[in-house]
């Protein structure tokens, strides 16, 4: 069924390409309700919009009702890679996620690593569309030459692990193939996760319950027809400067911060309560490449990060935990044993939930019950939070749901949970949580990279205050947009600046950040009629300057002191949506 509806349009929305390289192909759009398929040109949104993120993000804002509800077959999953999955340079091996999040109830963007992304292009579709609601549990299979449902109710409740064997044993597809939720997704927990190669993770903001409330179980990805798009010879360099890099991420991976966070004192303790935790030494990077039993890494990238685990002792196997895990579910929670911490990513990564939401949720029950340490209720209530059983029906909800019920301080912004990277100690990324349109999430500008001395000691800015760093969060939030299109791995940093990027999208800078500022405009102006304003960009903890800082950067985005859009960027536009 069509109907017509009245929907803004960001002025600024480019219609000529800016940007000589972008992802190709269709858009393919999959009624689940009704079983039904079919393909259609986006040439002018692929080459307005890079691919990834900014794609997925024009589609939504187009596409998705201003009041859907995030459960309703109404909201719609975006899938897409870009230009970069057409090449084999390194840190490429990511793709992109978009959809209206049952847990911040905004638009928002979810990035996951992996495997997935060169099979998701082979299928030559430039982005998948997946909108309506099953009435049956069912896998989706999409190939170069259309799709098929199969219905799996013998799946229901199956974890991760579980449902990638089925496909296995049935299709003959590796898990790289294959995008899945687990119980979480299907018991609708507002963070779960969508998963692929059974670790890795499109793990913020609950697109996993999308899925499931449109009855998708899985979804595979299978062909031979990616689109040619040539990559000039320059990622050969990127490629080989990563393969020789001796970076300590490639031994630890992002665990690595731990115990350089702990000394800034930027490692969230005991539910937020504190800034450094005295058994960091327990769950360090250290610890974590003891662990590590092979070389881990996502495609085509040489760098690999990636940390493949066992505990001898116990058995136990798992990819990571990365930082931000070891921060939820480690110092976080009071626990000081990476063995501990390696169970609880493990259950979370078979029962599909985001880390991070899951941990601090956990953290927050444990604050409440004096509980902090206690490794076994850990791992039990990350079981019923999964399957809503007793407390975790409530926990399931999120922190900024239930944190009145618990009686504990609500550690989010915009409903969404905090990662590491504490912003009372770094100011300029406590300005970026509250700004974010997708909520406290450290990737969307990434601003704690300018503030630690990671890139390069003598160019770090100072930690403390705000002055000066508004217009740089903007930079740093237009720039990422661009990296989640392109699709570029945050962790090139040190590998492809701006004039790299330049080359290898044959772009010009300033172009490619005002589509990232128009995508961030988009999600914000989609927010504004959900009712998100000023009041929602705003943090549980006091920062001096924060309110001048605040308004400094509306002031560099052109926006409106509320923090809503101007209608003077806004047009009024009739479009057409199914
Ligand atoms: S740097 Fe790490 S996370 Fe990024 S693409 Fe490479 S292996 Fe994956």
């Amino acid at each position: 069924m069509k109907e017509t509806r009245v929907t803004g349009t960001v002025l600024l929305a480019a219609t000529t390409c800016v940007c000589m390289k972008h992802a190709r192909g269709q858009l393919l759009t999959i009624d689940v309700g009704e079983r039904e398929y079919r393909t259609e040109d986006i040439d002018d949104v692929l080459g307005s919009y890079v691919g990834g993120r900014a794609v997925g993000t024009k589609l939504a804002y187009d596409r998705i009702p201003f009041d859907a509800d995030p459960f309703g077959p109404e909201n719609r999953l975006y899938l897409a890679t870009g230009p970069f999955q057409h090449s084999t340079m390194s840190f490429t091996g990511r793709m992109s996620a978009t959809g209206l999040s049952p847990l911040t109830d905004g638009l928002l963007s979810s990035n996951a690593g992996g495997f997935l992304s060169r099979n998701f292009t082979a299928t030559g579709y430039g982005a998948v569309e997946v909108t309506g609601a099953s009435d049956e549990l069912l896998i989706v299979h999409i190939t170069d030459e259309g799709v098929e449902f199969e219905e799996v109710p013998d799946l229901e409740g199956a974890t991760v692990s579980e449902t990638c064997e089925y496909v296995e044993t049935e299709r003959g597809l590796e898990d790289d193939h294959t995008v899945t939720i687990g119980p979480a997704g299907e018991n609708h927990v507002r963070f779960a996760a969508i998963m692929t190669s059974r670790e890795r993770a499109f793990g913020r903001g609950g697109l996993g319950a999308v899925l499931g409330s449109k009855h998708v179980k899985a979804i595979t990805f299978d062909g031979d027809s990616a689109h040619e798009v040539e990559i000039p010879p320059l990622q050969m360099d990127v490629h080989r400067e990563a393969a020789q890099s001796d970076h300590i991420m490639r031994r630890q991976g992002t665990a690595a911060m731990t115990e350089f966070a702990n000394t800034v004192e930027a490692l969230p303790t005991h539910y937020f309560s504190e800034l450094s935790f005295e058994g960091a030494e327990g769950i360090s990077g250290d610890r974590v490449e003891e662990k590590k039993y092979k070389k881990g890494t996502c495609s085509a990238c040489a760098f690999a990060c990636k940390l493949p685990t066992r505990d001898e002792e116990s058995g136990l196997e798992t990819e990571g935990p990365e930082y931000e895990t070891v921060m939820a579910f480690g110092s976080n929670s009071g626990i000081d044993d990476i063995v501990d911490v390696m169970q609880s990513n493990k259950l979370c990564d078979e029962l599909g939930m985001d880390t991070i939401s899951a941990g601090d949720a956990v953290a927050a029950y444990l604050a409440a019950e004096d509980e902090f340490g206690n490794s076994e209720l850990i791992h039990e209530t990350v079981e019923k939070i999964a399957y809503r059983e007793g407390v975790g029906d409530t926990l399931a909800e999120g922190v900024d749901r239930f944190h009145d019920d618990l009686g504990v301080e609500n550690w989010t912004v915009k409903g969404l949970e905090f990662p590491a990277h504490d912003g009372r100690t770094l100011n300029g990324q406590g300005l970026a949580f509250a700004t974010s349109n997708r909520g406290a999430d450290h990737m969307y500008a990434e601003f704690y990279s300018l503030e630690y001395p990671l890139v390069d000691a003598d160019q770090a800015l100072d930690k403390e205050g705000l002055e000066g760093k508004p217009p740089k969060v903007v930079e740093k939030e237009d720039l990422n947009v661009i990296k989640d299109s392109a699709v570029l791995c945050k962790f090139s940093r040190d590998f492809v600046g701006e004039e790299r990027l330049e080359t290898l999208l044959d772009a010009d800078y300033d172009d490619l950040l005002e589509i990232g500022a128009r995508v961030v405009a988009m999600e914000r102006h989609f927010n504004n009629q959900r009712g998100f304003d000023r009041e929602d960009d705003s943090l549980p903890y006091d920062l001096d300057g924060f309110d001048d800082a605040l308004s400094e950067y509306y002031d560099a985005r052109g926006w409106n002191e509320d923090g809503t859009i101007p209608d003077d960027l806004i047009e009024a536009d009739v479009s057409t949506a199914d």
